[in-house]
């Protein structure tokens, strides 16, 4: 593995009773594109929720390019490069994808991109706009947005604040086939441009298409840390998914 940018020790997390995340530990390192899976309520985003800030753990450490994120709130862990996407994303009402592209962007730009519209190349928001397949919905309501293009947006958005590892929760979920090529190609890209990923998906042929590496929780613990292709020689896991939710792993 190359130079770790992230390191999860022992992390803990229960909602009551429910422990939900148990003495959870890996890492990532600099430039991978690293698959988290697991069946359904095993405790994938929980644990994305609690890397990016977004909840509190009750244990535990997770180390960002050496730096303690836990106790941090999520918009001091984005600033920081650490950026997440939502299993399913809000949208505004009130603002369209060209603009939360734009805002992305202005963010970026800090002060001087807020008081200086100017500072902003409209041909570049054009480029993301397009490279997403959201020309046909750029001028409209982003709430009015298909499932699968909120997706789209919200990566789009999250890249335009140049985070240096994202974390994306079921980005393929409800996007058309037909995009999900494209998707990854613009995740490779991304990763090729010196992002580091950590992905949530449940599409094995996206995964071994996609992924470097592959971590598997179930019921809050992590029970592979393997090679895509070893996935479907590993017996628990093989068990975690067919034995609990009847979802094909080899499919
Ligand atoms: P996954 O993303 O792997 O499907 P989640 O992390 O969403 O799983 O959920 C893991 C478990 O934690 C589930 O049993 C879920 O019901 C529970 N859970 C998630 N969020 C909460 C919450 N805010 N309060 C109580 N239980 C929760
Ligand atoms: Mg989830």
């Amino acid at each position: 593995m190359a130079a770790e940018i992230l390191k999860i020790s022992n992390v803990a997390k229960a909602f009551g009773a429910h422990k939900v995340l148990k003495d959870v530990c890996f890492s990532v390192g600099k430039g991978e594109i690293v698959g988290l899976l697991g069946p359904n309520g095993s405790g994938k985003s929980t644990l994305l929720s609690v890397i990016s800030g977004f909840l509190p753990a009750d244990a535990g450490s997770v180390s960002f390019e050496g730096r303690e994120m836990l106790g941090r709130p999520a918009h001091k862990v984005a600033q920081e490069g650490l950026m997440r996407t939502f299993q399913l994303p809000s949208m505004p009402h009130r603002m369209t994808p060209r603009e939360l592209i734009a805002a992305g962007a202005r963010s970026r730009l800090g002060l001087k991109g807020v008081l200086g519209r100017a500072a902003l190349h409209g041909a570049e928001v054009e480029a993301v706009i397009r490279r997403f397949a959201l020309d046909p919905v750029a001028d409209i309501p982003a709430s009015a947005l298909s499932g699968g293009q909120k997706k789209l947006l919200s990566i789009a958005v999250a890249l335009q604040g140049k985070p240096r590892l994202l974390c994306l929760d079921e980005p393929t979920a409800g996007v058309h086939p037909n995009l999900r090529a494209r998707m990854v190609d613009i995740l490779k890209e991304v990763a090729a441009s010196g992002v580091t990923i950590l992905i949530v998906e449940h599409d094995m042929h996206f995964v071994r298409g996609l992924c470097d590496r592959c971590v598997v929780l179930d019921a809050g613990a992590i029970i592979a840390d393997c090679l895509p292709e070893a996935l479907t020689e590993n017996e628990q896991v093989v068990e975690a998914y067919l034995g609990k939710a009847k979802v094909g792993i080899a499919a």
